[in-house]
């Protein structure tokens, strides 16, 4: 027993891709087209130019690019066509990331960085987000000691709203967030409005288009109406932009745009104290793979404008489809009015914890949303290229799945659970309590059950602070290093 150890001799090749193969088995099977979520498939081409090119640079390193100026001319010349495709201006700089979290992270540190050489008399520096924004700038606050404000959004809507924003902006307020769309809801912050605050109040302005910002300019040529979003918008000094979304290319690639220089300086890390080489890190990450970029560069050079567009015409074809369909299912509504490819829908007469187990059960991934300050909890779908073909199939399972949850009896959990822990202390979890609330979700040994409806519905009644920690218990003991008996056994 003890922790599985190194193999005394090699492992054959043939073996052991088997044994990484049969590792998949469990996943999703998201080359189905039934994966509302995570993957952004554009089909086996894409995904063989994109293999190819990251393979080619995966061994290059992209700490440096005086000893690899390859690194140095795709990043230069992948940010050129992300500003361009932005409106960014002759002045406008960016650089390649790791994910639009790392984008987000760095975009709130240079805004950080830039108060303090601006605004030294700021001494806990907030930003000002609607509730919507995603969560990366919540992990950015913690990380980078600033204080996030949350400002409620309009309930109809699930939009910013501009008035609160104002409102909420004091003497300590350095940056403000808007998201072209909000991954939640799928809606295009008023942006032009969050400039013009921005402007008046001599703030920064970062625009979350990390889902959006690729595709919306393809939607607004494709005929859709599309709020203005971009750097055209007077006061919008930054913008994330994912490329591993919907640019279809490999993880871990992101884009985060500057309106100048002169600002995106303060995001770069340097160090010359070190006896070592001298660090000069312009993102989070020293040395790195040149795969993602490289793969980036191929991919969006592959499909090229007209690719782009003749896809947007189809999901924007397809994403009106679904969000009307869901719309006309009895018993369902759509949240606010999806201005992309997400939509979230909710319910009030069937539980929507039994929806999604019951999709499961039919090979469908759907993605369960909690309640919120401004929203109850509803379930959210992310349309892509490879599950435009699955809308009426989709659908009809949908409608199906929501007729089959009616006949689910409610079983008092979450009146149960907030009656049990929603006085509770947060600073008194401990494991105990975590054991409690894993047997009433019927979680045993770590091990989630078949049907989530219950888990799902003790997360969505615990209050959010104990919500956190029952995450953070369970994904702690989730990540424990492989023991010596089960890797002897799965090697058979
Ligand atoms: C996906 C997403 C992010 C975070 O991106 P990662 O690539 O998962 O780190 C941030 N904001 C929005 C709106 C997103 O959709």
């Amino acid at each position: 027993m003890g922790h599985r150890r190194i193999p005394d001799r090699g492992m054959d090749k043939e073996r052991l891709f088997k044994m990484l193969e049969s590792y998949r088995g469990g996943d999703v099977d998201w080359h189905s087209g039934k994966v509302f979520g995570y993957v952004y498939d554009a089909g086996p081409e894409v995904e063989r130019v994109c293999k190819e090119a990251y393979t080619m640079f995966l061994s290059e390193n992209g700490l440096d690019p005086t000893v690899y100026p390859s690194q140095l001319f795709l990043e230069n010349d992948v940010v050129a066509m992300a500003a361009s495709h932005l409106k960014g201006g002759e002045k406008a700089v960016g650089s390649f990331t790791s994910g639009g979290t790392e984008s987000i992270i760095l975009a709130v540190k240079c805004a950080r960085d830039y108060a303090r050489a601006t605004r030294p008399e700021v001494k806990e520096p907030e930003m000002v987000l609607p509730t919507t924004a995603h969560a990366a700038f919540h992990k950015a606050a913690a990380l980078l000691g600033m204080k996030p404000v949350m400002v409620p959004v309009d309930t109809v809507s699930f939009k910013a709203s501009p008035a609160a924003m104002e409102k909420a902006i004091t003497d300590s307020a350095i940056l403000l967030v808007g998201s072209a769309p909000s991954y939640a809801h799928g809606v295009v912050d008023p942006i032009t409005e969050l400039g013009a605050i921005a402007g008046r109040h001599n703030l920064l302005l970062h625009v979350d288009a990390c889902i959006g910002g690729f595709l919306l300019p393809y939607f607004r040529e494709a005929g859709v109406s599309v709020p203005d979003f971009d750097f055209r918008v007077p006061g919008v000094t930054s913008i994330s932009m994912d490329f591993h979304k919907y640019a279809y290319t490999a993880k871990g690639a992101s884009v985060v745009l500057y309106r100048d220089k002169e600002l995106r300086k303060h995001q770069f890390f340097v160090c010359s104290t070190w006896p070592g080489y001298s660090v000069v890190n312009p993102t989070l990450q020293s040395s790195k793979t040149v795969g993602p970029l490289a793969a980036t560069w191929a991919v969006l050079n592959f499909i090229g404008n007209d690719g782009y567009l003749a896809m947007a015409r189809e999901l924007a074809h397809a994403a009106h489809r679904l969000i009307d369909g869901i719309g006309r299912i009895d018993g369902l509504y759509v949240l606010g009015k999806p201005e992309m490819t997400l939509v979230a829908f909710g319910s009030d007469t069937v539980n929507v914890f039994c929806v999604a187990d019951e999709m499961k059960l039919r090979g469908w991934y759907v993605q369960v949303q909690l309640a919120f300050s401004e929203g109850k909890e509803n379930l959210h779908l992310t349309l892509a290229p490879s599950s435009v073909k699955m809308v009426d199939a989709l659908l009809n399972d949908l409608a199906q799945c929501v007729k089959r949850a009616r006949e689910v009896k409610s079983t008092g959990l979450s009146q149960m659970i907030r009656e049990r822990f929603g006085a509770l202390d947060p600073s008194r979890i401990d494991a105990d309590l975590f054991r409690q609330v894993s047997a009433m979700a019927g979680i045993k040994d770590n091990r989630l059950p078949d049907r989530m409806a219950e888990v799902n519905e003790i997360l969505n009644s615990l209050p959010s602070e104990m919500c956190d920690l029952v995450l953070i218990e369970f994904f702690n003991n989730l990540f424990v290093p492989t023991q010596d008996s089960v890797a002897t056994a799965s090697r058979r």
